[in-house]
């Protein structure tokens, strides 16, 4: 079938095979052609398999050379309808690592789930022996907890008082202003059970008790600070209470991986167009202008280039900023640099539909958000017929 792009609001439902492959070719790329990463043998990354959760699977394999399992919640072609984009990018990276020689498997399931933690550490045992970094990068709507059965829902909402922006529709360009009413306390209760470290610290602690952690190991989950205006919606909001229970959960982390010598970290990154950040209220249109005054300033990164500065800068390299006590990692500080930051807040006060392709990079924003499911992609011919239903070589 020939597939395009269908779009409804921030969601795509199609993804084309030919395009995430080639995007993840690129980052393969991308990591190779840097300085030889001296890192971790064996490598688990739960959401691993696109944003963040992928560039460090990436990373991991192709800049440290390492073996990797990439646990993710992806659905595969059926009939007419395309596989989702992480389905397809972990297909294309399991043919690479194959190729490369490199030990590599997939589990396609609930991450929050027992029996995905369980089937995780059976295939840890069978091949691995023992993991030397987990990366924890689910980002997610729901959760049903595993041992209660309640499923909670995640909201991004301000907390107590309303919060009104300036937003972005990124089809469009329209900008326009928008108001949030406040999260109820049961709102902040569930988000911070989907999207706080109540589930890391149990694949921590299932991991642990099953002797499959390395004496050394390593662990790195991912968050966001961000600049003041977006603080109401995003860091003192809904999700931002559920960041700092993540971040607790870290030094809680290092607590218990103190036995095995171990380490816990949570990186706070750079704002980047994933399928997470575009539904979130607002942040389009800031990021629309940090890819603007970044690029002009030569400092724009994407997930990969922050992955691999994380590795090799921090997680394996010699910063001594989070070498000893310190869990939190700063690979926002390019973002967050005072320059950077006062130039985009004087565009975003003048920022309005007819001047927003001069003062923001909406054309960067669109292409990336294609990207995230293969469209525009340079070296894909879009109008080929082209069978959607795509095997992962070495799923369990
Ligand atoms: P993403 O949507 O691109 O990736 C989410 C991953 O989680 C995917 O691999 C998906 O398959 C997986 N997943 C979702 N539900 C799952 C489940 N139930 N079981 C197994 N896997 C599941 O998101 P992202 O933007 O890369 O976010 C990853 C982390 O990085 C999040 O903690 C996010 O808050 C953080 N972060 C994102 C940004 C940003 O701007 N995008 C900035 C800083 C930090």
């Amino acid at each position: 079938m020939i597939i395009q792009p269908k779009t409804r609001g921030f969601i795509c439902t199609t993804a084309h095979p030919a395009g995430c492959a080639k995007q993840v070719e690129s980052q393969i790329e991308y990591v190779k052609a840097q300085k030889k990463i001296d890192g971790p043998a064996n490598v688990l990354v739960i959401g691993a398999s696109t944003g963040y959760g992928l560039a460090s699977r990436i990373t991991a394999a192709f800049g440290a050379g390492a073996n990797t399992i990439g646990v993710f919640f992806d659905k595969a072609a059926e009939g007419q309808r395309t596989a989702s984009a992480g389905w397809y990018n972990s297909a294309a990276l399991e043919q690479k690592a194959a190729e490369t020689g490199l030990k590599s498997h997939s589990i396609v399931g609930d991450a929050f789930s027992d029996a995905i933690k369980e089937k995780t550490i059976e295939l840890i045992k069978a091949e691995y022996g023992t993991i030397d970094l987990v990366v924890y990068s689910v980002a997610s709507p729901r959760r049903t907890h595993p041992v209660t059965g309640e499923t909670f829902s995640s909201v991004i909402k301000p907390v107590e008082t309303a919060y009104s922006n300036k937003t972005l529709n990124f089809h469009t360009g329209e900008v326009s202003l928008t108001t949030i009413e406040p999260a109820t306390e049961e709102e902040v209760r569930q988000t911070i059970a989907v999207m706080g470290g109540e589930d890391w610290r149990m694949w921590m602690d299932q991991l642990l008790e099953a002797g499959v952690l390395a004496d050394g190991a390593t662990t790195v989950a991912y968050s966001y600070i961000g600049p003041e205006i977006t603080h109401p919606i995003y860091r003192e909001g809904t999700i931002g209470k559920a960041k700092n229970d993540l971040e607790q959960t870290a030094n809680k982390l290092n607590d218990l991986l103190a036995s095995k010598n171990g380490r816990a970290f949570v990186s706070v990154n750079k704002a980047l167009v994933t399928q997470s950040s575009s539904a979130i209220p607002v942040v389009p249109l800031y990021i629309s202008a940090l890819y603007k005054v970044m690029k002009e300033k030569g400092l724009h990164e994407n997930c990969i280039q922050q992955m691999y500065r994380l590795f090799s800068e921090h997680l394996y390299g010699n910063n001594p900023a989070t070498a000893e006590s310190s869990s939190l990692i700063r690979v926002d500080d390019w973002e967050m640099r005072e320059d950077v930051q006062t130039e985009v807040m004087k565009r975003w006060d003048e920022l309005q539909s007819d001047n927003v392709l001069d003062l923001a990079d909406l054309e960067g924003y669109r292409q990336d958000f294609f990207q995230l499911f293969g469209f525009h992609t340079d070296g894909v011919d879009f109008d080929a017929n082209i069978d959607p239903s795509v095997d992962i070589p070495n799923l369990v």
